[in-house]
């Protein structure tokens, strides 16, 4: 049916206004009639600016036109539909193309082109904000990662200082001992358990509505982030009250602290955090973080499992650890450390029985800087291997030196201390044997000393012990009586040797209660075949209540303090067995 006069010249209209290209051609291409926009569009791809052919003009941008309309022979269809094709002529305002194109009949393409900039625009803007969102993601928990947490404290900080009522809070979350669950376990299980984490972070945060004040609360007021390996921080936007804090904080903990179940395991863990409210928040987002770090770390020193507020004065007494740091490092390196020797006694006829070493710091400007100064802070910065290495090294072959020279009567046993950080290292067994070998000292001359509360710590410290047991070296719990563990659980340590903390032997004569623990002590230690050493012995009369309650050894000022080596030889020659 042919259109009537007017509908036709409507047509032609509406061809020659339309803001889409439209164009008939055939079959091998040949343009037959195309209206100016898609002459317009056409222009800048086609070659030459030549538009008497369709594939010849999208030559360039779509080859495969040509090819596939041949591969339809005398079937009909559609050839493709919305092909974008880029526009790369530099003055063209048009910067893509949508192509459709369709074979009517035998003898008719019909082609439409339409201006495909904004949309591709928008694509480019998507894929962008995609890039966008992987750059404030973190790639292996998939909750966002340091920038974000950074930008909600700058946004706090930025709101805190035109609101002075608006509270914040940053949470800085550092998991205790991770290390040893990546060592033992495996990375492929540290990774797991970090997505674990980063999701019961993320959902406790989530929950924790109820602090945030007003009703319509935005998603991002309460942030959980990782910073990287086992750090987490969770930003805290608009508190009700900074007291507030407290609650959140624990219930971070507890929830961190519920059993892991992964690789068929029950795996127990907790987390140190550091704490920073508006009220101590200085400087930029940076340092705010850094303060929560160090209020972090005092959590950490503390045992871990805990949060503290951060205080002003923790940055001076990280910068004074920092200081002692540095110092150690140079102490090392130039020999200012020594080894001292303190005497342990049999408590029946005070005849010197062993030596504890213990370790001393000649500071050049300080003076003598005792271990508990400096023993925490080689433990934290890894400093304690080289130090530990130095000590049993130094005191495996003095004492062996004594042993040769002063025969039969020369002291039988060498007690050096362990700290944690040594009894985490899987290398430690051969670290001992190798201070054996090298000093010509016999294993069953050297016991190494444990804390209490490190003992009772897990199985792998356990595993630890049975390891360094079995090179034939004896072992001592130390500080026994201070730590968690209790008589009870005493036959589930593999040790030689108790050592009653002097806080205990220094009440024996006042307290009748730390009698009858000192005299306990003694009675379970013996019904399981271990000794036991009575420490910070300094009165005689503390003397004869332990050889009463028949304690066997002691240590203390009463007998002799911690000597240097020479000092130590005279006092053992005056004191052979
Ligand atoms: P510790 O292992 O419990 O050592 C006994 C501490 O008590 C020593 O302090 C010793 O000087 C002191 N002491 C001994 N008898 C008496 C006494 O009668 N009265 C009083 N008031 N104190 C007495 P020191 O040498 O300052 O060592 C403190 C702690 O530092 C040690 O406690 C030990 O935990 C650690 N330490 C010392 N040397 C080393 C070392 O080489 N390696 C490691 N990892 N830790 C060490
Ligand atoms: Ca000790
Ligand atoms: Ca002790």
């Amino acid at each position: 049916m042919k259109p009537e006069a007017g509908a036709y010249e409507a047509l032609i209209q509406f061809l020659y206004q339309s803001p889409i290209g439209l164009l008939q051609a055939r079959p091998d291409g040949e343009i037959m009639m195309a209206n100016p926009m898609s002459a317009q569009l056409l222009m800048p791809v086609a070659p030459g600016g030549n538009l008497l052919n369709l594939f010849d003009a999208l030559q360039t941008v779509a080859p495969e036109l040509r090819a596939q309309t041949a591969a339809l022979g005398e079937s009909n269809g559609v050839i493709c539909e919305a092909l974008r094709v880029p526009v790369a002529h530099p003055r063209s305002l048009v910067k893509a193309l949508d192509i459709r194109l369709l074979k009517l009949d035998a003898d008719t393409l019909i082609a439409s082109v339409s201006d495909a900039t904004a949309a591709a625009l928008d694509e480019q803007q998507r894929v962008a904000s995609q890039l966008r969102d992987a750059t404030r993601t973190d790639s292996l928990t998939l909750i966002p990662n340091r920038a974000v947490a950074l930008e909600r404290i700058e946004q706090a900080l930025l709101h805190a200082r035109s609101d002075a009522a608006y509270q914040f809070a940053l949470l800085f979350i550092n998991i205790d001992r991770f290390n040893r669950v990546n060592a033992s376990l495996g990375p492929g299980v540290g990774d797991e358990l970090l997505r674990l984490i980063a999701e019961r972070l993320s959902s406790t945060v989530r929950l924790g509505d109820v602090v945030v004040s007003g009703i319509a609360v935005p998603s991002h007021t309460q942030t959980a982030a990782r910073l990287g390996s086992d750090e987490f921080v969770v930003v805290l936007e608009g508190l009700r009250r900074a007291d507030d804090v407290h609650g959140v904080a624990q219930r971070l903990l507890d929830a961190l602290a519920k059993p892991y179940g992964i690789a068929h395991e029950q795996l127990h863990l907790s987390a140190s955090m550091g704490v920073v409210l508006r009220a101590q928040a200085e400087g930029d987002a940076d340092a705010v973080l850094q303060d929560a770090s160090t209020a972090m770390r005092v959590a950490k020193r503390a045992g871990g499992a805990r949060y503290c507020v951060f205080e002003p004065q923790m940055k001076q007494r990280a910068a004074r650890r920092g200081q002692v740091e540095s110092d150690l490092r140079r102490a090392l390196a130039q020999g200012e450390l020594f080894v001292v020797y303190q005497p342990l006694v049999d408590l029946v006829g005070g005849a010197c029985s062993g030596v504890e070493a213990l370790v001393r710091w000649q500071h050049p400007a300080r003076g003598l800087v005792p271990p508990v100064e400096f023993i925490d802070v080689a433990e934290e910065t890894g400093l304690i291997a080289p130090l530990g290495a130095f000590v049993l090294d130094t005191a495996c072959r003095q004492f062996a030196a004594w042993q040769r020279q002063l025969g039969d009567g020369a002291p039988q046993i060498l007690s050096v201390n362990l700290s944690r950080a040594q009894l985490a290292d899987a290398h430690l067994p051969e670290l001992v044997a190798r201070s054996l070998a090298d000093s010509g000292l016999a294993a069953r001359h050297l016991q190494l000393e444990i804390t209490e509360s490190l003992a009772a710590q897990g199985e792998s410290v356990q595993r630890m012990l049975h390891r360094l047991k079995a090179l034939g070296i004896g072992l001592a719990l130390d500080d026994f009586g201070t730590g968690y563990s209790s008589l009870a659980s005493l036959h589930l340590l593999p040790v030689d040797v108790v050592k009653i903390d002097r806080s205990f032997v220094s009440q024996a004569e006042t307290s009748a209660h730390h009698r009858v623990l000192i005299e306990a002590t003694v009675r379970v230690a013996r019904s399981l075949g271990m000794r036991t050493v009575a420490e910070g012995v300094e009165t005689a009369g503390q003397a004869d209540i332990l050889a009463v309650l028949e304690c066997d050894k002691g240590q203390g000022y009463l007998y002799a303090r911690p000597l240097p080596a020479e000092q130590a030889q005279d006092w053992i020659i005056e004191h052979l067995r």
